[in-house]
């Protein structure tokens, strides 16, 4: 599995790089295994860096991993026990920092491989923060407001002696929101007898939330869209877009990209896809969607086949939902020349190596969808100082410090020959790597 890592964007790699052996040997279910996708990369990627065997062992497994399994009382009156995941790969760099998820199907090896990606993501952007995940196993929609805010709030007190601004910091992920974030902050200064807004990021506004954190993540896909084609020189008037999620990230880089001028001419979604070859009206459709709980049935698009949608010929491809979308399935049948990946680990590894024999120029999530969690730093300085920014400084300071981070990857990738995924990987190990070794080991 790991051979089939090497070639670089734009090289030209053997036939037999992808042959019987690397595809064969891998099962479906190993290959959507998050954590084997994650260690894959990060095996390759050391390896390239010819990285110190110790600090190997100490990066390639999370330092710590909290289990929760705690009580809630539901609304006809029955217990439910529900379970929780905290999991810090590094501290490092500072505290831990990553989202909360809830659904019904997150487990260990997922959000051991998404604190992982956090710690990368945020060496790759060059903010002050190790890496951490979470997530409750719960199916939200089927759980009232109450329910919810019950189970946010057990599971905060679960895990609280592992929370803070020094040491870990939750924020959003799938399913999870401001409202969400603002029981956790409440919740941990309850414990602490005062009010501790930075320990948590993606905060509604009025209680220490920052301005443009919301859109960060679709914003800073869409900044790293801009610098993709600068880089490749390929116009940005009319460029094609099709997005898959049309959530936050997903919808908010949709209608970013309009603005600036590209064409959005497929949304696809989990219950059926939209196209509209002249572009879809990315403002009328949020507003649809959020009237009417899907994109389904929007007048100004035709419906279509999510599959087809998702191989259809474009610029650029925003995968913007979940893992493993882009697979060993489907990875033959993409047709863009970009994919720039808006959620955590949309392309699996084997479907990594199709894509870049077929030279496709993928943008990794840990560059690509990393205008989240620096907008959250963005926000966590600005509770700790307790002086808030103009929306444009938010802007400003995002767009700066994703378009340095994006040169920083292209000049690994050229440098070492290794594709923007191993690229961003290298850059981060480097840096975490190097703090590691100036930190020295305790006792
Ligand atoms: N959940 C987001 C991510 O995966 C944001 C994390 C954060 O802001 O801490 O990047």
């Amino acid at each position: 599995m790991r051979s089939g890592l090497e070639c670089g964007y734009g090289r030209k790699s053997g036939a037999s790089k992808r042959g019987g052996v690397i595809m064969a040997s891998v099962t479906l279910e190993h290959e959507i295994n998050p954590w084997e996708a994650q260690a894959a990369r990060f095996d390759f990627a050391a390896r390239k860096l010819n990285l110190d065997e110790g600090l190997w062992k100490v990066l390639r497994y999370p330092s710590r991993e909290i289990i929760v399994h705690f009580p809630v009382s539901m609304d006809d009156g029955r217990i439910e026990v529900f379970t929780g995941f905290r999991v810090q790969h590094s501290q490092a760099r500072g505290p831990g920092k990553g989202g909360i998820r809830y659904t019904p199907d997150v487990n260990l090896d997922e959000v051991r491989a998404l604190a992982s990606w956090m710690t990368w993501k945020c060496a790759v952007v060059n903010i002050p923060f190790g890496g951490a995940k979470g997530g409750v196993i719960c199916d939200p929609k089927k759980m009232s407001m109450g329910e919810l805010e019950r189970m946010t709030r057990r599971y905060t007190a679960e895990i609280i002696e592992f929370l803070g601004p020094e040491k870990d910091v939750p924020a959003p992920d799938v399913n999870t929101n401001e409202q969400v974030m603002a029981w956790i902050m409440d919740t941990y200064s309850m414990h602490m007898r005062q009010t501790v807004t930075s320990v948590v990021t993606g905060k509604p506004i009025n209680i220490g939330g920052s301005r443009g954190r919301r859109e960060a993540t679709g914003r800073g896909v869409s900044v790293i869209c801009d610098q993709a084609l600068k880089y490749l020189r390929i116009q940005r008037d009319g460029c094609r877009v099709i997005v898959q999620g049309f959530g936050n990230v997903g919808s908010n880089a949709a209608h970013l990209l309009q603005e600036k001028g590209y064409r959005i001419i497929g949304v696809v979604e989990y219950d059926g896809a939209l196209y509209n070859p002249n572009g879809i009206d990315v403002g009328a459709l949020m507003e649809y969607r959020q009237r009417n709980g899907s994109v389904l049935g929007f007048k100004e698009a035709e419906a279509a086949d999510s599959d087809e949608i998702f191989t259809s010929e474009c610029e650029i491809l925003i995968p913007a939902a979940t893992e493993n979308v882009i697979t060993s399935r489907n990875a033959e049948r993409i047709r863009a020349k970009i994919v720039c990946e808006g959620a955590n680990g949309p392309t699996t590894a084997v479907a990594d190596e199709i894509l870049t024999q077929k030279n496709v120029f993928v943008i990794p999530d840990i560059l690509a969808n990393a205008g989240g969690v620096t907008a959250s730093y963005f926000e966590w300085v600005q509770d700790r100082q307790g002086y808030f920014w103009k929306e444009s400084l938010v802007i400003e300071q995002l767009e700066a410090i994703l378009s340095e981070s994006f040169d920083a990857v292209m000049r690994y990738s050229e440098t070492h020959g290794v594709n923007n995924r191993i690229a961003a990987y290298m850059l981060a190990i480097d840096r975490v790597a190097f703090t590691i070794k100036q930190r020295g080991l305790y006792a």
